[in-house]
C-alpha cells in the first residue's frame, strides 16, 4: 500500500456514497430457518409515516443499530425489522388538507384509498433516510400495519382477545376529543395546568362553587361533606337547580372537601372522573348535554347548539342578570387535553369497545422484564397503579383497522366475523354466515381501532406470530421512547399476556428526547429543529451517529450541538490519518505476517500497546452488554487518541523508518492488530468509517466480521509499568531539551538509564541519542562552579559597599565559602575589614560530574536518568 493511494483528507460524503451503492443488504437479514446462533430479535418501533424520519426517530434508530450490529458481530442470529405504524388521524387530517375535503364528502373507501396512497410516498421518503444514516434493517421484515397481511393480525387478535372475554362492548364514559371527535384513552390524555374562573351560585338551600356553569343542565345530584355542619339539615333533600329548574338530592360523600369553594358540589355527567365515580357509585341519572363535535344538546334547552366556551359566557350573564352569581375567583386548574391537538377533552358516555386490564398480570409481567435504565419501570408501575378503567379501544374515525363486527338488524345480535374471513372490512362485505335468528340483514360497525391495537403487537408479529414461522417469543429486546411507557410498553404487554400468556420481551432500552441546541423540546414552533439530513449534507451520517453516541446515555434527554458533530468529525480525520500512516507500513506486512509473527520479539512498548488494546475490547464488550454507548465510544476515542497517537507511534516510528529488520516487525505487527481491531470496534458505531478501514484488510465486509475477543495473554501489568516508564522517560527527555531551548529533535551525546528493567531501543528512536542501560547505581560527584549572592539581603545592609562585598565573593575560593556556609556564618574581607554574612547570603552553584563527565539527572519514577553533555 502506497500512502499516495490513501487520500489525505477523509471525504466522508464521497465514502459513505460510496459503500450505500456497495453493500449487499442481505446480509442483515435474519435467518428463520435452522441457524445455530442464538436469536436476537428487536422490537422496532414502528414510526408514524408523517415523510419526515426527525432526529429523535434517527437517535433511537442509532441507539438500535449499534444494539443490531454488536449482536451480529458477537454471533447473534439478529433481527432488526422495520415497520410503518400508518393509522391515524394525523394522516386523515393530511389528506383533507391536500385534497381540499373533509372525510365525509368521498366515500369511506375513497377515502383509506386517498390515506394509503400518501402513506405509501412518505414511507419511500423516511426509507430513504434511514439507508442513508447507515441502518442496518433487515428490510426483509419489514411491515407495514395499512397492509392486508398485517392488519388481518390485528384483527386475528381482536376476535382471540373477544372470544376468551378480554374484549367487550358498552355504554360507559370515555375520554372523548371534540375536536378528533372520537374517543381516546386514558394514556392519550395529557393533564396542563390552565387558568379559570371558579364561580359562586346560589341555588336554594345551599352555595355551589363550579369551574364549569355549562354543565348544570346536566346537574343529577348536588353532594356535602357528611362532616359538614353547615349544610346538615338539608341532607336528603331537593334543591333547585337555576335557569334550568331541575330538582337535585343533596347527598353526602366523604370525597368532598369542605375546604374547597362553598363545600358543596353538584355532580354533572360529566365534568371529570370524580363524577363519573359518583355517577355509578350512587346510580344518578344519565344527563347528556354535550354531542360529539362539543356543543350543547338539545337537554341543555335555550343554549342548545352552542358550543362549550359560548355556553359557559352565555350562562354567566343569565346567572348574574337573575342575581343567582354572587362571586367569581380564579382558580389554577389541571386540565385534561388530547394528546394528539391539545383540545380539552369532555367525558362522554357512548358505546365503545374496551379491553380489560388485569393489573397484577402486567406488574408480573414487567417484574420479569430487565429494564434499562431500570427506574423507567417505576413508570409503567406507577401508571398501571392510577388505572381505573379499561382501555377503549374503538374510534370514531376511517383510516384504521376495522373492527370486524356486524349487527343483526333483525335481533340486534353481534356477528363476530370468523378467523378465515379475516382481513375484512364490515363495511365492503357481509357475514358468510347468518344470524343465529336466521336474518341475514347485517349493520356494520363503523367504528373502527385504535392505532395502539395494532402496534402492540409488533412483538407477536415480528416473532412470527400467525405466519409460516414457528412463533419466537418473545422478543430480546424493545427500544423505545419515555414518552409512551404507558401505551405502546403498556398495551404491548398486556397483548402479549392476552394472546400467548407471555411477556414480550426479555428487555427493554428506553432512550431520551431529542433536545434542540437551545436545551428546549425541539418543535417547529420554537424554529429549534434540525433534520439528520442537514447533518449528514453538512458533516457525515457516521459523524451524526457519533453525536447519537457520545451525546448522552440511555434513558436521558440528549441535546443537539454541532460542536459535538463538528468533534466527531474531527475525530474521524484523525482516525484516518494514523490510519493512513499506518497503511503506508504495512505495505510490506499482510495478514500472513501476522499470522506467523513470532509474538516473543515484541518489545516492551509494543507488549504495553497490546495490553491497553486488549483491555479497550475488554471495556468496549462490557459496556455494550449493558448498552453504554457513550462511554464505549469515548474509551475507543481516547485509546486512539492518546494511547495509540500520542505516544505508541512516537516511540515506534525510529523503528519503522529503520533499516533494522526484527523491530520493524514488531511495529508492523501492532499496527496491524491494532487497526484491524479498531476497524471492528468502530464497526458498529460509523458503519462507513470502519468498513473502509477493514477494505484493505479483506475482501468482506466488516460487518459480518466476529467482535474481537481478547487476548489474556497480552493483558500485562508488567508490560503496562515498563511501557509507562519508557513513555515517561521519553517525554522527560523532551521537556528537558525543550527547557534547555535544545531541538526535540537535536541528538544527545547519551543517555544512561539506571534502575529500569526496559528495552531501550524507542526511547533512543524517540529522543535521536544513544541510549544504554546501565547496571549498578550511578556515582555522581557535585563539584562547586561558582556562586549566587542574594542581593535582598546584601544590598539593604551594605547600601553603598554592596558591589565591594559582591566582588570580594566572587573572589573568595569556592570551596571555602562552602565549608563556612554549613558551620552557619561565612567570613570575608571587604576593603580590609572582616564581615560575617548568614549563610543565606549566598549559594553555590554546582555541577554534576559522573565518570569524569558533566551530566544532567532526570528522576523518573524509581529510575535515574543521566543525560551526559
Ligand atoms: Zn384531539
Ligand atoms: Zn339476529
Amino acid at each position: 500500500m502506497k500512502e499516495s493511494e490513501i487520500q489525505v483528507e477523509y471525504n466522508a460524503n464521497d465514502i459513505e456514497e460510496k459503500w450505500m451503492e456497495k453493500w449487499n443488504l442481505s446480509m442483515y437479514h435474519f435467518n428463520w430457518g435452522e441457524d445455530p446462533r442464538p436469536q436476537y430479535i428487536i422490537d422496532t418501533p414502528p414510526p408514524y409515516p408523517t415523510g419526515n424520519f426527525h432526529i429523535g426517530n434517527a437517535l433511537n434508530w442509532c441507539y438500535i443499530d449499534f444494539v443490531a450490529r454488536y449482536k451480529r458481530m458477537r454471533g447473534y442470529n439478529v433481527m432488526f425489522p422495520e415497520g410503518w405504524d400508518c393509522h391515524g388521524l394525523p394522516t386523515e387530517v393530511k389528506v383533507e388538507e391536500i385534497h381540499g375535503i373533509t372525510k365525509n364528502q368521498v366515500p369511506r373507501a375513497e377515502f383509506r384509498r386517498m390515506c394509503r396512497e400518501l402513506t405509501a410516498e412518505n414511507i419511500d421518503k423516511m426509507r430513504k433516510t434511514m439507508l442513508r444514516l447507515g441502518f442496518s434493517v433487515d428490510w426483509s421484515n419489514e411491515f407495514v400495519t395499512m397492509d392486508p397481511s398485517y392488519f388481518v393480525k390485528t384483527q386475528k387478535s381482536f376476535v382471540r382477545m373477544y372470544n376468551d372475554g378480554y374484549i367487550y362492548h358498552e355504554e360507559h364514559p370515555v375520554n372523548w376529543c371534540p375536536r378528533c371527535e372520537t374517543a381516546i384513552a386514558f394514556a392519550e390524555v395529557e393533564y396542563d395546568t390552565r387558568q379559570t374562573k371558579l364561580n359562586f351560585v346560589h341555588f336554594d338551600k345551599v352555595d355551589i362553587a363550579t369551574t364549569r356553569p355549562e354543565l348544570m343542565a346536566a346537574c343529577v345530584a348536588i353532594a356535602v361533606n357528611p362532616k359538614d355542619k353547615r349544610y346538615k339539615e338539608y341532607v336528603g333533600q331537593e334543591i333547585r337547580v337555576p335557569i334550568f329548574k331541575q330538582k337535585v338530592t343533596l347527598i353526602t360523600d366523604e370525597a368532598v372537601e369542605p375546604e374547597l369553594g362553598t363545600g358543596a358540589v353538584m355532580i354533572c355527567t360529566f365534568g371529570d372522573k370524580q363524577d363519573v365515580h359518583w355517577w355509578a357509585k350512587y346510580g344518578l341519572l344519565l344527563v347528556k348535554t354535550i354531542d360529539k363535535q362539543g356543543k350543547m344538546t338539545k337537554a341543555a334547552g335555550k343554549y342548545e347548539g352552542l358550543s362549550t366556551t359560548a355556553c359557559r359566557e352565555a350562562i354567566i350573564f343569565d346567572l348574574k342578570a337573575e342575581g343567582f352569581l354572587y362571586d367569581q375567583k380564579y382558580l389554577t386548574q389541571n386540565v385534561g387535553l388530547c394528546w394528539r391537538c391539545d383540545t380539552p377533552i369532555e367525558i362522554l358516555s357512548e358505546p365503545q369497545w374496551f379491553v380489560r386490564i388485569n393489573h397484577e398480570s402486567i406488574l408480573k409481567a414487567a417484574e420479569e422484564i430487565n429494564w434499562c435504565p431500570e427506574y423507567m419501570k417505576t413508570r409503567l408501575q406507577n401508571w398501571t397503579g392510577t388505572m381505573e378503567w379499561d382501555w377503549c379501544i374503538s374510534r370514531q374515525r376511517i383510516f384504521a383497522t376495522p373492527i370486524p363486527i356486524w349487527y343483526c338488524k333483525h335481533c340486534g345480535e353481534v356477528m363476530l366475523a370468523e378467523e378465515s374471513w379475516l382481513p375484512i372490512d364490515p363495511n365492503e362485505a357481509d357475514p358468510k354466515k347468518a344470524c343465529t335468528c336466521g336474518s341475514t340483514e347485517f349493520q356494520p360497525e363503523i367504528d373502527v381501532l385504535d392505532t395502539w391495537m395494532d402496534s402492540s403487537i409488533t412483538a407477536l408479529h415480528v416473532t412470527g406470530w400467525e405466519s409460516e414461522y414457528e412463533l419466537r417469543l418473545p422478543a430480546q429486546i424493545r427500544p423505545q421512547g419515555h414518552d409512551i411507557i404507558r401505551t405502546w410498553a403498556f398495551y404491548t404487554i398486556l397483548r402479549s399476556l392476552a394472546l400467548e400468556s407471555k411477556k414480550p420481551w426479555d428487555s427493554i432500552m428506553i432512550n431520551g428526547m431529542v433536545l434542540g441546541p437551545d436545551g428546549h423540546k425541539m418543535s417547529k414552533s420554537l424554529g429549534n429543529t434540525i433534520s439528520p439530513e442537514e447533518v449528514t449534507s453538512q458533516y457525515s451520517a457516521d459523524a451524526f451517529r457519533q453525536w447519537g453516541a457520545v451525546g448522552g446515555s440511555t434513558g436521558s434527554d440528549i441535546m443537539f450541538r454541532w460542536k459535538d458533530v463538528v468533534s466527531a468529525s474531527r475525530f474521524l480525520q484523525k482516525m484516518w490519518s494514523i490510519y493512513r500512516f499506518s497503511m503506508f507500513h504495512l505495505n510490506d506486512f499482510g495478514p500472513e505476517d501476522a499470522e506467523k509473527f513470532p509474538i516473543d520479539s515484541l518489545l516492551t512498548i509494543d507488549r504495553w500497546l497490546l495490553s491497553k488494546l486488549n483491555r479497550l475490547v475488554d471495556a468496549a464488550t462490557k459496556e455494550l452488554d449493558g448498552y453504554n454507548f457513550d462511554s464505549t465510544f469515548k474509551a475507543i476515542r481516547n485509546f486512539t487518541w492518546e494511547i495509540l497517537a500520542d505516544n505508541y507511534l512516537e516511540l515506534v516510528k525510529g523503528r519503522l523508518y529503520s533499516d533494522k529488520l526484527e523491530g520493524r516487525r514488531a511495529g508492523q505487527y501492532v499496527l496491524h492488530q491494532t487497526m484491524k481491531t479498531l476497524s471492528f470496534l468502530l464497526a458498529p458505531f460509523v458503519p462507513f468509517f470502519a468498513e473502509e478501514l477493514y477494505s484493505r484488510f479483506s475482501s468482506e465486509s466488516v460487518h459480518i466480521q466476529a467482535w474481537p475477543t481478547i487476548d489474556k495473554s497480552l493483558i500485562s501489568e508488567e508490560a503496562e509499568a515498563a511501557g509507562e516508564l519508557i513513555k515517561k522517560i521519553t517525554s522527560e527527555v523532551r521537556r528537558y531539551k525543550s527547557d534547555i531551548g535544545m531541538a526535540l529533535n537535536a541528538p544527545l551525546k547519551k543517555i544512561e538509564i539506571y534502575n529500569a528493567d526496559i528495552d531501550t531501543g524507542d526511547i533512543s528512536g524517540a529522543t535521536n541519542s544513544e541510549v544504554e542501560l546501565m547496571v549498578g547505581a550511578p556515582s555522581f560527584e557535585y563539584i562547586p562552579v561558582g556562586v549566587k549572592i542574594n542581593m535582598g539581603l546584601i544590598g539593604p545592609r551594605f547600601k553603598k559597599d554592596a558591589n565591594d562585598v559582591v566582588k570580594a565573593l566572587k573572589e573568595e575560593d569556592l570551596a571555602t565559602i562552602e565549608a563556612q556556609q554549613a558551620s552557619g556564618k561565612i567570613t570575608i574581607v571587604v576593603n580590609g575589614q572582616r564581615i560575617e554574612l548568614e549563610s543565606e547570603a549566598v549559594v553555590i552553584t554546582k555541577e554534576v560530574i559522573s565518570d569524569g563527565r558533566g551530566v544532567d539527572i532526570l528522576e523518573v519514577n524509581d529510575a535515574i536518568v543521566v543525560i551526559v553533555k
